[in-house]
């Protein structure tokens, strides 16, 4: 696997927490990779940056209207540049034996999709394309012989310890969870949280979108919904696990009684590398972990009353179908509304709960269907935090 020759590789979403973290190991090893394409959504300047340090053949921004900046700033790089959604897939489209997708959001299923149906491997950062269609990228992952390997730190851990050649073996997976920076806060100190609070987490640096998403919890009810499309676990071998340390970054537990875990510090370079070079192995710079100083490892129950998201996920997943994708769109739109002061924080879970009360049943037999499911989920949503105008 390792040749000489260097890994062609991709980046969807290379100006973010995932995208820069994966250049860095890049640099890092230059000789072992070349990139193909970089993309982003509008930060044209990172995106020129980062696309000469590296020596990007392309770098696309899906912005349209930051489409002038990128042209005048790689104009004489010999570095192409391009923009708009077609530009993006057209970007994961080119021959790249990796794909990063690390784009946040549904935006990112398009080119993380054209990615599979060309049979490439894929490090999968975002979760979202997985909930949102997760049995038709299965599908297209078996039809055209794609790789998927999870980055998400805990799918990455179970991907490692996980005996995929004798599944009977397995008695349930067990996905830890930091727990947020409010998991010992009361529901009325929760309900004046500012959005300056939900993205400090605790232990992990991560974009703002996903550390709501970890405040809230629906990062881990989202992350059930990963692992049962990834691993094929039906609802109720899938445990979630209150573990404030995020040094055990996820467990399989076996029918004999062993459990095996997957260790490491809270740095998301360790999943990145190991995708990057899988099946082989690369140095990644981390903190090393130093058990004897950390002394303490604590877990507890998650408190589904405080944090109702995890349940919504759950049903989302129990009723199958298209409320997993109703319940992502739906938790996007309240998120960027909390991030913009327009919802308060306890009315992230109470907006989504009302969209799929409202969607539940429906149907997602193609791609369209997802795109069309999704785009009404939002404009509901829209609707419904235009009406109450719940106060930040
Ligand atoms: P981020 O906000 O830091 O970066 C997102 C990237 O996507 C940026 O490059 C941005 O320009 C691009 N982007 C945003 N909206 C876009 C759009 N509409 N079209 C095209 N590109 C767009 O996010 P992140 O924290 O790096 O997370 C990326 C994904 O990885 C998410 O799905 C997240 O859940 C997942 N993930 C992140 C971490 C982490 O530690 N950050 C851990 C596990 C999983
Ligand atoms: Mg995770």
């Amino acid at each position: 696997m390792m040749s000489d020759a260097p890994r062609s590789l991709t980046v969807l979403g290379a100006t973010g927490s995932i995208g820069t973290n994966t250049l860095d190991l890049v640099r890092r090893e230059p000789q072992r990779f070349a990139v193909e394409a970089l993309t982003a959504n509008g930060s044209a300047a990172q995106l020129a940056r980062l696309a000469v340090e590296v020596g990007a053949k392309l770098a696309v921004v899906a912005d349209p209207d930051a489409y002038g900046e990128l042209k005048d700033l790689l104009a004489g790089s010999g570095i192409t540049a391009a923009a708009g959604a077609e530009a993006l897939v057209e970007a994961a489209e080119r021959p790249a034996e990796f794909v990063m997708s690390a784009i946040v959001g549904a935006a990112g299923l398009p080119p993380t999709l054209a990615a599979v149906r060309r049979g490439a491997c894929i490090g999968l950062a975002n979760k979202e394309t997985l909930v949102c269609a997760g049995a038709l990228m299965k599908r297209e992952i078996e039809r055209a012989g794609a790789t998927l390997l999870p980055v998400d730190s805990e799918h990455n851990a179970i991907f490692q310890v996980l005996d995929r050649e004798r599944p009977q073996g397995v008695e349930k997976i067990v996905l830890t969870a930091s727990g947020g920076p409010f998991r010992t806060w009361d529901t009325t100190a929760m309900a004046r949280v500012t959005p300056e609070q939900a993205v400090a987490h605790p232990n992990w640096a991560m974009g703002a979108k996903i550390s709501v998403d970890s405040a809230t919890m629906m990062n881990k009810g989202l992350e059930v919904i990963e692992a049962a499309y990834l691993f094929d676990q039906p609802i109720d071998k899938i445990e979630v696990l209150v573990h404030p340390q995020s040094v055990i970054h996820s467990m399989v537990a076996y029918i004999d009684g062993s459990v095996l875990a997957q260790l490491g510090a809270p740095d998301m370079r360790t999943p990145i590398a190991y995708a990057l070079a899988w099946p082989a192995r690369m140095a990644a710079p981390v903190e090393r972990l130093d058990l004897a100083r950390i002394a303490q490892l604590t877990f507890e129950a998650p408190d589904e009353a405080r944090f109702p998201a995890l349940r919504l996920a759950r049903e989302a997943l129990s009723a199958g179908a298209g409320a997993p994708s109703v319940l992502n769109a739906a938790n996007e739109v309240a998120v960027a509304a909390f991030l913009q002061r327009r919802l308060g924080f306890l009315n992230i879970p109470a907006v989504v709960e009302a969209i799929l009360d409202r969607l539940a049943g429906r149907q997602i037999p193609d791609l369209e269907a997802v795109f069309a499911l999704d785009a009404e989920a939002r404009r509901l949503a829209g609707e419904v935090l235009a009406r109450q105008a719940v106060p930040a």
